[in-house]
Order: C-alpha cells, then sequence, then structure tokens
C-alpha cells in the first residue's frame, strides 16, 4: 500500500523563513498536494570541494534521501551554495529522475552573484521555478522544447527569467496523472482504512453486547 503523503522541503543552512513559508504554499499550489517544511539542518560540510570552491551536488543529494521521512513522495533540499556535479562548471539544481530526492541552490540564482542588482521578488520567482523544474524530473519528466515550459533547461538565469512558472499543456499532462495516481492510492487507503474501522467497531460492539448479557445472567 502506498503511503506517501507529502512533498517535503528541507532547508539546508540559513534561509529566510517567510520566504520559505511562501515558496512551501507554492509548490502546494502548483502542484496540488501537500507540502511540509522540515527543520533545517547545517551544510555539509565533507560535501565542500576545497580545490573548486563548490559543494559536490551528489553528495548532499545523498544526504537528503538519507533524511528522507517514510511518508515523503518526494523531498526537496532547499541550499544558498554553489554546487557542483564533476562533468559542468555548476548547476542550479539536480534531481534524481522519477526517484524521490532534488536540490535547488538560490547562490547563482541571486543576482548579486553575477553583479546585478536583484530584488528579493526576483530571486523567489527564479527559485521557484528552479524548484519545479526538479520535482517535475523526479516526476519523471524530461527536458521540454517549449522554451516557456518550466521544464526548459536553462544554463543561465536568462533562460531562467524567459521560461514560466507553469508546466507547459503536454507536461502539465504529465505530471497531472502522476499525481492523480497518488491520490488515488490514497483514496484507495483510506477506504480500507475506514472499512477496517467499522469492521473493528461492530466485534467491538458485538464484545459489548456478549459481555452485557454474561453480567444479567450473573
Ligand atoms: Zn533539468
Ligand atoms: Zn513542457
Amino acid at each position: 500500500m502506498n503511503d506517501s503523503h507529502f512533498i517535503y522541503m528541507l532547508p539546508m543552512g540559513n534561509i529566510n523563513g517567510r520566504f520559505l513559508e511562501t515558496l512551501r504554499l507554492n509548490i502546494e499550489y502548483q502542484l496540488d498536494l501537500p507540502c511540509r517544511l522540515m527543520e533545517p539542518i547545517n551544510l555539509p560540510e565533507y560535501a565542500y570541494d576545497s580545490e573548486r570552491w563548490q559543494y559536490n551536488s551528489l553528495e548532499i543529494l545523498k544526504l537528503i534521501l538519507n533524511l528522507s521521512p517514510k511518508d515523503a513522495i518526494k523531498i526537496l533540499g532547499l541550499c544558498n551554495i554553489d554546487l557542483y556535479i564533476p562533468i559542468q562548471n555548476f548547476i542550479f539544481g539536480q534531481a534524481q529522475f522519477n526517484g524521490l530526492a532534488a536540490i535547488v541552490s538560490m547562490r547563482r540564482l541571486n543576482g548579486e552573484y553575477h553583479g546585478e542588482a536583484c530584488g528579493e521578488a526576483l530571486i523567489f520567482r527564479r527559485t521557484l521555478k528552479e524548484v519545479m523544474h526538479e520535482l517535475g524530473h523526479a516526476f519523471g519528466l524530461i527536458h521540454c522544447h517549449s522554451p516557456r515550459c518550466v521544464m526548459s533547461q536553462s544554463i543561465n538565469v536568462e533562460q531562467v527569467d524567459q521560461k514560466e512558472i507553469d508546466f507547459c499543456d503536454e507536461c502539465q499532462t504529465f505530471i497531472g496523472q502522476h499525481i492523480m495516481r497518488w491520490k488515488l492510492c490514497w483514496a484507495e487507503f483510506y477506504r480500507q482504512e475506514r472499512s477496517w474501522w467499522w469492521t473493528t467497531r461492530r466485534s467491538f460492539a458485538n464484545l459489548s453486547r456478549a459481555g452485557s448479557r454474561k453480567m444479567a445472567l450473573k
């Protein structure tokens, strides 16, 4: 029985609470799934590569996976550090394709990193896009050729700005069917729970009726 119910968000390092809560609400709205915020954890210093001055994203993804609650549909780590994978200079985020864990860093989404003025609202929009993108991969979506779709690949902030927060129709249909499957699993789970509850209640009622009969006979 599938008993995974929540998207979990795991803050890593110091991230503004209001920012996290707004992000949590937006994830719920975009995916129509409940999202829970976990207690923040410290950044894993063992993942830091002192030659590259960056953090190894694969190591962090492994850590996120280990911290995943049992009822997680997906778990998303959010951090503010420069991430890399060995074959690329940097990445905005990463996900296990059709898997459980994903990570997004706001570090290079912040214009200040590139020497441009950048308000919190713009950082938020960029972060939400990359969060939806990585969660999309975790739900089994590949890169999309539609440049406006959130699943289109972005290798710089300009490309992040060009795309929308939403999935295109094709990606939305795919992810919508995937999410619907989770919901049907829950419906079946609750239906069985309820029938278990009624059976148990009926046997208790019979037991207590038998008990009171016995008492009456005494
Ligand atoms: Zn991607
Ligand atoms: Zn698409």
